[in-house]
């Protein structure tokens, strides 16, 4: 009994991992991380500014901006990220982009959807495109994977190849705020703007820093016709 019950969770573990992806132990349930990573996860929270989510130490209002935001209003009406990106948090996304850890879009998919419900609000979703040699190389585009599985969760269409990458861009790692806005300059377009005209686009993407990539985007789609976009990214780096 004991060894059947044995090869039953080998085999339950292929299609259903009960592993915690970051350090391994052992879960109760599939797609979950141990109590003890889960508790290390530095969440989001608010208060935050309005429109791009960074988060405030205190603020003694309800609704207020940062300074980046002030000078310059993002095409984006609001981004929401869950997760701070840190040393800790950044495994999960590691794996889940350079391993074959297609099976960590449910978890991930968890998360996301405990973000601030009014970025959920849209007609439509669309992912942030890696270039095609990128994608070959990677396999699959992580945005795109969180894309579909939000999409069912939600009821909500998912349209992955409307917007596009017309160019490779250099990894923007270690630019800053100017060169990564110029590194992504005209570097989308948008494929059936029939669909998105005048429709409120849930942008997605996975790490979001100077916010560069995911306005750019955002610009691409406000003139291509879309009413709105709403951004939401896994992590954030503040
Ligand atoms: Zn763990
Ligand atoms: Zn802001």
């Amino acid at each position: 009994m004991f060894f059947l019950s044995q090869i039953g969770r080998f085999f339950l573990n292929l299609i259903c991992p009960t592993n915690c992806p970051i350090c391994h132990e052992e879960t109760d349930a599939a797609h979950c991380l141990c109590p003890n990573c889960f508790n290390e996860l530095r969440f989001i929270t608010k208060p935050c500014c309005e429109i791009c989510g960074r988060p405030f130490e205190y603020s003694p209002f309800k609704e207020i901006l940062c300074g980046a935001c002030m000078q310059h209003k993002p095409a984006f009406k609001m981004a929401r990220s869950i997760l701070h990106y840190d040393h800790f948090s950044k495994q999960l996304i590691l794996a889940f982009k350079h391993g074959d850890h297609t099976e960590l879009a449910p978890l991930f998919t968890k998360l996301l959807l405990q973000v601030d419900k009014k970025v959920f609000e849209a007609d439509l979703i669309l992912s942030v495109p890696l270039h095609r040699y990128r994608l070959m190389k990677r396999k699959y585009n992580q945005a795109s994977l969180l894309g579909k599985s939000l999409s069912k969760k939600l009821n909500i269409p998912f349209y992955p190849t409307v917007l596009k990458r017309n160019r490779s861009t250099p990894s923007q790692g270690h630019m800053r705020r100017k060169q990564r806005q110029k590194n992504v300059l005209k570097a989308f377009s948008v494929s059936k703007q029939e669909l998105i005209r005048n429709k409120t686009v849930l942008l997605l993407d996975d790490v979001m820093t100077t916010g560069a990539t995911v306005n750019e985007c955002a610009k691409t789609l406000k003139r291509a016709g879309a009413k709105n976009v709403h951004v939401l990214t896994v992590y954030r780096v503040i």
